[in-house]
């Protein structure tokens, strides 16, 4: 839903990239292998990307979709072959090329869920690193240095913690809160840091909050809510 409100079709993509297999951040796939299997004019492969499980996670998603592939090979006499998906197991510290961009795959820490990645997009100029859940590492550390933008998935700790639920509790030491993004985001030296994937969503008014949350970071804070655009030459952020 939206890559349609950021005008881009399935067709359209390079690749999908995965940086682990939780279901908030991967159940919307079946989708994306569906569209773009019957709005290719002719066979063209999915490239998907991701950590170790990723082929699993796939082949199982194609066996979910197999009736309803059954259903359009029956009724598109044009359509003779299901979905064709070509999956990558990436390691940490590959670096492979999509849509003339460079990749770094980097280990991420969001324990038990192993592996996970993040990974670090560069062009001519910039890199931005989008790291998906986990808590500060090392190796994070080391994909983010001197990278224009960090997008990171974030909780707010002292929030969860008001919510009287022991399996809610049980998110905070996995995700990074706000504090240790900001953190992270100073020790790399970054230009901006992109909160993402905010647990719990910003209620209306208290955007001052996640900022103040996140002020041992010195450079620009983004609250990247879903299709807020940062410019990376003017760092002018529209939403
Ligand atoms: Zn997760
Ligand atoms: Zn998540």
């Amino acid at each position: 839903m939206r890559l349609a409100k950021a005008n881009v079709l399935p067709t359209m993509l390079a690749g999908v990239v995965l940086t682990h297999l939780h279901s908030d951040h991967v159940s919307d796939l079946n989708d994306v292998i569906t569209t773009h299997w019957v709005m290719s004019p002719e066979p063209t492969p999915l490239r998907v990307f991701g950590p170790v499980g990723t082929r699993t996670f796939v082949a199982a998603t194609l066996d979910a979709l197999a009736i309803d592939i059954g259903y359009r090979l029956a009724h598109h006499a044009d359509l003779n072959e299901g979905p064709l998906v070509e999956v990558t197991e990436l390691a940490p510290s590959t670096t492979f090329e999509l849509g003339g961009l460079a990749v770094l795959a980097g280990a991420t820490d969001h324990r038990p869920v192993e592996p996970s990645l993040g990974y670090r997009v560069t062009d001519a100029d910039q890199s931005v690193v989008i790291a998906g859940d986990g808590v500060p590492c090392a190796s994070l550390d080391a994909l983010v240095k001197g990278a224009s933008a960090y997008v990171q998935t974030v909780i707010r700790e002292d929030l969860v913690r008001l919510i009287p639920s022991a399996r809610l509790h049980d998110i905070l030491d996995y995700h990074s809160s706000v504090e240790q993004a900001a953190a992270t985001a100073q020790r790399a030296g970054v230009k901006a840091l992109v909160l993402t994937h905010m647990v719990p969503p910003p209620l209306p008014g208290t955007e001052h909050e996640w900022r103040e949350l996140a002020s041992a970071f010195h450079g620009l804070i983004v609250l990247g809510d879903d299709m807020v655009t940062l410019d990376l030459d003017t760092m002018d952020v529209t939403s």
